[in-house]
């Protein structure tokens, strides 16, 4: 609907008619004279403003353009454009902002003069608002970009031209003012990068990728010259052919996190190579990671996973325990728990103390707690070392040896107890006392002179020195050894160390043993003197047999000088028919060590010979080995001249004997036989038992003359082959029928042929038995048995009788020896019958023995050869 106000009426229809709003104002006034519906609507009022003046209607247009803008088209007949112009209009009764596309056009009458203007408008707002919108989001968008330090690309493939934003050519390494042909996009990359860049955009452009571009490479700044890390992502657009079209998108800085990630490897290997224990375990203790210290000294291998493990795994239970309620709470989230914890490696079992240090690891973003981390230090080796150092400081304070320390001007640091007590000083006086308080003044210019001199060039002297007591003021003989201390780093000497060894315990013990040897040299003498004055002969010889010893009674003896009868010499004098039983004598001493001991006859000055006894013994040491022989020879001339005379007496008496009792007795049977046949049976008893006394005194010449026979060599064997057993029955019966009280037992097991002296075995035997009879006067039997041992036949005769001492039974074999004691002296006897026996069995190859307990009996044995030796 429109309104005719003035005659501009037949633009009325046509106004009335275009979608598009319209209207005219007439007059200077701007009076409404047609508005169209869509203009109405546009201004949100209603047909009435018609035929009202602009400024009646819209009274909202004050202090807009618009009024100036109408006079201004009404004065100058010139039309105004306006595109995209604002209003504020108030439409639903609200003032709001629309954004039009105008026009003012003047009407002008025939003259040329303005009537009326015709505004069209075209209602941009939607556009303009979404325009501002895109341009806003854009901007946010760039803004983000820009922010994020993130640039942008697109190339177009069909015109290679490349689209940088300002951020993206920085990033590129090009300035702000260049401009970039895509060529020219490699001119700044890293030439290490360039091949992988390109394989990865060639890749980008075939259908077969999606398109995808992701990649990271190294740029160098055109403007700063810094390598830059970039992660350049973007995409391919392909057309229905599938040829690209478009390549587009952004590039971000990623230097400082590939600097951070180099970084966090960095730390990495730091913390894997870190020679500490290092472990991270969730708040559960379950583990996460552990370095290769920690591998090593848990007993883990390299490569397992340590998650599987646990922090109970590295514990012995008693202190998992105490970890678990006394220290695991403790963890404070600033400081974390430091301290000595034993940890335990899982393989071998090994106890390690270890000083720990937890702490609480958060989430760098939400600062919550997420695990325990833990550094342990393997204290094994350091409390070895304290150990030692320990060791050492209470070797040093314990010694006997004086220990000091001093700096390099003197000044005593140190002085160890005993040190303190040799020069009389308490712990708190000798700190700081000047070395050269405690030395002698010879010691001092020697100190001063010398030693400090060699101590700077070579780090050590030692040498005698002399302390001052200081509360005595003695003076003290030391040896000292000096070791110069220096830094480790610079090398200056900072100090002196010394050890001293008190001197006066060596001295007076020197003087001691000079004493001592004095004495003993005295003592030498005298020996000497003794051993020359004494009446025999005395001698020493090492242990291999050689004379290198004798006594000067020697000399006064002996056919030759002492000189010449050392080593082996003194074998010279000795009489040619004893030399070699003496040399065997010697060497079996010698080699088995049993004590020496021979008769032999050496030649005196006089020519003539002497027989001497000689004895040696041997002096061993400690672990018995013979250091010495030490040997007299006695002069036993006369001794054995009486042997002589008593054997030829002895000799000569029993002779003479023999042959008037052989008569006697054969005179006692005739008698004994004439009184029996006259029935006298008195007289002839007394014949017999005349006749038994003539035994026993025939059996004792018989000893008599065997043992001169013995003595002086004379006495015979004959040797034949005979039966063993049956010369012992008959030995047997004969014995028996001497006695009614003892039944001699036989046990016989030798049962072969014997090769020797039938009769002297028979009175071997006999011997033993009548003995045995003899001293078993209380006992009622006697056993006698043999035994076969191969090359020889052993033969034994038991008796229960009185028995013989354990220090005499081997004496009883010796001529004329005979048990004596109050007991014994019932027994009558000689003393030869054992002698004789133990001749015979050594004559014949044997040995003879006894074995008895005193109060129980004896048993007396004999082996001999089964064949007889060659003799
Ligand atoms: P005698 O003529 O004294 O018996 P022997 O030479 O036969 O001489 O014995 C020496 C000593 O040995 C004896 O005096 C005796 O003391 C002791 N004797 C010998 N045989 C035995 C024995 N069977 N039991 C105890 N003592 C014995």
């Amino acid at each position: 609907m429109s309104t005719q106000i003035t005659d501009h009426t037949h633009f009325q229809p046509l106004v009335e008619a275009s979608p598009m709003p319209t209207a005219i104002y007439s007059g200077a006034d701007m009076i409404i004279s047609v508005a169209n519906e869509a203009m109405l609507n546009l201004w949100g009022k209603k047909a009435s403003v018609i035929g009202k003046t602009l400024r009646e209607a819209l009274p909202e247009l004050d202090g807009q353009p618009f009024h100036d803008l109408l006079a201004q088209v009404y004065t100058t007949g010139e039309p105004y454009v306006a595109k995209e112009g604002r209003a504020d209009l108030v439409v639903d009764g609200r003032l709001q902002s629309f954004y039009f596309t105008f026009t003012y056009k003047p009407l002008k009458n025939a003259e040329g003069q303005t009537e009326a203007i015709i505004n069209t408008a075209a209602d941009v707002t939607e556009l303009v608002l979404s325009r501002a919108r895109i341009r806003e989001t854009e901007e946010r968008m760039s803004f983000a970009l820009q922010s994020a330090g993130m640039g942008t690309w697109d190339l177009n493939l069909e015109t290679n031209e490349v689209i940088w934003d300002d951020r993206c050519k920085e990033l590129y390494g090009f300035s702000k003012e260049d401009r970039v042909p895509y060529q020219q996009v490699l001119k700044y990359m890293h030439t290490a990068d360039v091949e992988r860049v390109n394989r990865a955009v060639a890749y980008a452009l075939t259908p077969a990728s999606g398109g995808v571009y992701d990649i990271k490479f190294r740029t160098l700044g055109a403007d700063d010259g810094k390598i830059r890390w970039l992660h350049c992502k973007g995409n391919a657009y392909f057309n229905a052919d599938g040829q690209p079209y478009r390549f587009a998108g952004t590039a971000l800085d990623v230097t400082s996190e590939a600097g951070a990630r180099r970084r966090e490897l960095q730390l990495l290997s730091l913390v894997e190579r870190n020679a500490d224990h290092m472990s991270i375990a969730d708040m559960e203790g379950n583990l996460i990671y552990m370095n290769a210290a920690a591998r090593t000294i848990l007993g883990v291998d390299e490569h397992e996973d340590v998650t599987h493990y646990t922090a109970q795994d590295f514990y012995q239970p008693q202190e998992f325990k105490r970890v678990q309620q006394g220290v695991i709470p403790q963890i404070d989230s600033e400081k974390g728990w430091q301290g000595v914890i034993h940890l335990m490696n899982r393989k071998t079992h090994d106890v390690i103390p270890c000083q720990v240090n937890y702490i609480l690891i958060k989430d760098p973003q939400t600062g919550e707690v997420i695990g325990r981390g833990a550094t342990a230090r393997d204290l094994r080796p350091e409390l070895k070392a304290k150990a030692e150092l320990q060791r050492l400081a209470t070797l040093i304070d314990v010694s006997e040896d004086f220990c000091n320390y001093c700096d390099i001007n003197g000044n005593t640091l140190y002085l160890n107890e005993s040190g303190r007590e040799l020069i009389g000083l308490t712990e708190e006086q000798y700190y700081g006392k000047q070395l050269y308080e405690y030395h002698s003044d010879a010691s001092n210019r020697l100190i001063a002179d010398e030693l400090i001199p060699q101590l700077l060039k070579t780090g050590r002297w030692s040498g005698p020195l002399e302390l001052v007591h200081q509360v005595t003021g003695e003076i003290i003989p030391i040896h000292k050894q000096m070791f110069m201390v220096r830094e480790e780093i610079t090398n200056e000497p900072v100090a002196i160390a010394g050890i001293a060894r008190d001197l006066r315990p060596e001295l007076n013990a020197r003087k001691a043993l000079d004493v001592k040897n004095a004495e003993l040299s005295a003592l030498v003498t005298e020996m000497a003197f003794m051993a020359d004055s004494v009446p025999v002969i005395v001698w020493t010889s090492t242990p291999d047999g050689h004379i290198d010893y004798v006594n000067e009674r020697w000399n006064q003896l002996s056919a030759i000088s002492i000189d010449n009868s050392l080593g082996t010499n003194w074998t010279d004098v000795i009489h040619p028919d004893d030399r070699q039983n003496a040399w065997d004598a010697w060497q079996h001493s010698i080699t088995t060590g049993v004590p020496f001991q021979t008769e032999y006859r050496c030649l005196e000055k006089s020519g003539n010979y002497r027989w001497y006894l000689v004895q040696a013994l041997p002096l061993r040491d400690s672990e018995g080995r013979i250091l010495k022989w030490y040997g007299t020879n006695t002069d036993i001339q006369e001794q054995k001249e009486l042997a002589r005379q008593k054997d030829n007496f002895l000799g000569v008496a029993s002779h003479e004997l023999k042959t008037p009792v052989t008569s006697i007795k054969a005179y006692a049977q005739v008698m004994e036989t004439l009184f029996t046949r006259s029935g006298d049976t008195r007289n002839a008893a007394i014949v017999a038992k005349m006749d038994k006394q003539l035994n026993r005194l025939t059996s004792l010449i018989g000893d008599l003359l065997d043992v001169t026979k013995i003595n002086t060599g004379r006495l015979e064997f004959h040797y034949s082959h005979y039966d063993f057993n049956q010369m012992l029955e008959e030995v047997v019966e004969s014995v028996q029928l001497t006695t009614e009280k003892h039944a001699i037992q036989k046990q016989f097991k030798f049962h072969r042929q014997m090769q020797g002296d039938r009769e002297r075995i028979s009175q071997v035997i006999t011997n033993l038995l009548t003995n045995a009879i003899k001293y078993s006067p209380d006992a009622n039997r006697i056993v006698i048995y043999t035994e076969d041992h191969g090359h020889e036949v052993q033969l034994c005769v038991q008796d229960f009788g009185i028995g013989i001492s354990q220090d005499k039974k081997d004496r009883v074999f010796e001529q004329f020896y005979r048990v004596s004691g109050s007991k014994e002296h019932t027994f009558p006897g000689l003393g030869l019958g054992l002698y004789i026996s133990s001749e015979i069995v050594k004559r014949m190859g044997g040995k003879i023995w006894v074995n008895s307990v005193e109060g129980k009996g004896s048993t007396f044995c004999f082996a001999i050869p089964v064949e007889a030796p060659v003799a």
